[in-house]
């Protein structure tokens, strides 16, 4: 009978594969009508710049407002949009909104602030990634100084040549580069010497546990004094409480991002953090639920 179970479990994991299969399809066409019907939305949340308290930047993040199942965090469907190609396009549709509606607030006489947008690895290597910037820039009129691209080590990793190019032609029109989840990826150091990046994001899983935990502050540390050294901005990814930000600013980090300030809110609402210049920091969370 040993037999009959193995053929069981065969049968089970078959079936569990076809499962997940025909869900990854059915999502992969969601996604098709999704970018067509324009379901997709971008959430901002402030950067600010610790020793001031003012908003210098903010963070672009795409959800997907599903007719159904209501607002999706990205994990939910950037994974299966890189698998499928759909990543182009929709890429694509983050840098033209976010560059578009930060040049409005921009023109609304708002103080300027950087928009930070994330890139996937796969929108980096398009032949046509550069041009898409340059085309963007002059449609919406945004200075490139105030664009800055977040990518991970991860995307870094590939192609060393290719990307080191696409990456100086972007210094060269001013665009700025962050590293995201810094700490998180590989080699980090080396990265840091071949490529020409203005900041790095110290990802959140350090900055959650610097409180309790002597290794997380002292890598956080590291990575601040690293910043200072290299001439990099310091940027804290999920600061969230009073204590982070204190040990923060007198670490001397620059800029810190999280539900401490705000969390990330829908465009309306940020013109008006940014318009009376404060972040509420015990305000109920705005953004979907995890
Ligand atoms: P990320 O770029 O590292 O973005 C930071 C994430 O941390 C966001 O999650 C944000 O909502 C969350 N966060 C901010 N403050 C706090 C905090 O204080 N505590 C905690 N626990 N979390 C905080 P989100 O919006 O779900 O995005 C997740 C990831 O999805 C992003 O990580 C980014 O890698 C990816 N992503 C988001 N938007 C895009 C996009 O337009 N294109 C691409 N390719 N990826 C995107
Ligand atoms: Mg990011
Ligand atoms: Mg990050
Ligand atoms: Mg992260």
């Amino acid at each position: 009978h040993a037999k009959e179970r193995g053929r069981n479990k065969y049968e089970f994991y078959k079936h569990e594969m076809n499962k997940r299969v025909v869900e990854r399809q059915s999502i992969e066409a969601e996604l098709r009508l999704a970018l067509e019907r324009q379901e997709f939305v971008l959430y901002y949340q402030p950067i600010i710049h610790l020793l001031t308290g003012k908003i210098v930047g903010v963070e672009a993040l795409i959800r997907w407002q599903h007719p159904e199942r209501g607002l999706l965090p990205p994990e939910q469907f950037v994974s299966v949009a890189e698998d499928c190609g759909l990543i182009l396009p929709m890429g694509r549709w983050v840098l033209h909104e976010a560059c578009r509606q930060a040049q409005a607030w921009n023109q609304a006489g708002l103080s300027p602030v950087t928009i930070a947008i994330n890139t996937s690895a796969h929108e980096l290597r398009a032949k046509d990634f550069i041009e898409n910037i340059c085309e963007t820039l002059a449609e919406t009129g945004l200075p490139p100084h105030l664009l800055e691209l977040e990518m991970t080590e991860t995307v870094l990793m590939r192609d060393t040549e290719d990307t080191n190019s696409v990456l100086r032609a972007l210094v060269e029109m001013g665009v700025k580069l962050a590293i995201d989840d810094f700490g998180t990826g590989f080699s980090s150091l080396s990265y840091l010497k071949q490529y020409p990046t203005d900041a790095l994001k110290i990802d959140q899983s350090f900055v959650s546990q610097m409180i309790n935990n002597k290794d997380s502050a002292a890598i956080v540390s590291a990575v601040i004094s690293l910043g200072i050294n290299l001439r990099k901005r310091t940027i804290a990814e999920g600061v969230e409480t009073a204590e982070q930000h204190a040990l923060l600013l007198a670490l001397h980090c620059d800029e810190g991002q999280g539900y401490y300030f705000s969390h990330p809110v829908a465009a309306g609402e940020f013109a008006t953090l940014l318009a009376s210049g404060i972040t509420s920091m015990s305000q109920a969370p705005a953004d979907m639920n995890y």
